[in-house]
């Protein structure tokens, strides 16, 4: 087995354990018997209307307390808190630079990014990276861009109060390691995550609020723009905030 899917693999199998799954035997299983094996773990059955797992965040907190960027994305990879892991094709994790001063959360992956496993491709993506470069920064070197979900709601429909409870705890935990200088909430919902308040994204936008004492500015998601460009000026505004932001971090450093 090559030291990455072991790697993988070990994650997989420890998570497993920490959250008192049953067990996979392995022994004696070449490497093509050992992934059927883990193939044929019985998957829960789930449906939109099914109550989320018990305990699901406290247990994914504990165990992603202190992973590192590589073994929090294994963890992500391998995860199946909730219900939203039996349509995917892909865990959408991150893009851009894992130590980048800008981070940027959005909501949750669609049809595109699902089928890539890269967050804010297609239309939106590309807007976003226009957005980004009007105000100096860029996803390959200076930003890092996750979702709050992980994994695409059917349909692209909004993701459900237990399926960010479940997730919640791995965006946390990617904060921690990523440590930014400045975080951008781009949609309602990575916005009221990231606030903490449940008003509308148009009342939380145009102010400076903290995440965990780190700077957050909120924004309309770029998808949200494709569809309505009459919310472009406010966006500008956003950026505009957003670079006073960053000039106050550097005035800082
Ligand atoms: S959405 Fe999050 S909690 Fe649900 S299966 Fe995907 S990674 Fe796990």
């Amino acid at each position: 087995m090559n030291p990455e899917v072991r790697s993988a693999f070990a994650a997989y199998l420890e998570q497993r354990r920490r959250l008192g799954e049953p067990d996979v035997v392995l022994h004696g299983l070449d490497r093509r018997q050992a992934l059927a094996n883990v193939a044929q773990v019985p998957r829960r059955i789930v449906s939109a209307d099914s109550p989320a797992p018990a305990g699901s965040a406290a247990d994914l907190a504990q165990v992603v307390g202190d992973l590192d960027h590589g073994q929090l994305r294994d963890a992500a990879l391998a995860c199946t808190r909730c219900r939203l892991s039996d349509g995917r094709q892909h865990v959408v994790f991150a893009d851009g630079n894992p130590e980048g001063r800008v981070m940027v959360v959005g909501e949750a992956p669609g049809a595109r990014e699902d089928a890539t496993g890269v967050p804010f491709v297609g239309q939106a993506g590309r807007l976003l990276d226009l957005m980004l470069a009007a105000v100096g920064l860029s996803r390959g070197e200076s930003v890092y861009i996750c979702n709050v979900l992980k994994c695409r709601p059917p349909g692209n429909r909004d993701p459900l109060p237990d399926e960010i409870g479940s997730c919640a705890p791995l965006l946390k935990r990617q904060i921690e390691v990523v440590a930014p200088e400045v975080l951008v909430g781009v949609g309602s919902f990575a916005a009221r995550w990231l606030v903490g308040e449940n008003r509308p994204l148009g009342k939380l936008r145009g102010e400076v609020h903290s995440y965990q004492g780190v700077p957050l500015v909120v924004t309309y998601h770029p998808a949200a723009l494709l569809r309505n460009p009459g919310l472009s000026r406010l966006a500008w505004a956003d950026l505009q905030l957003l670079c006073r932001v960053i000039d106050g971090a550097n005035d800082a450093a």
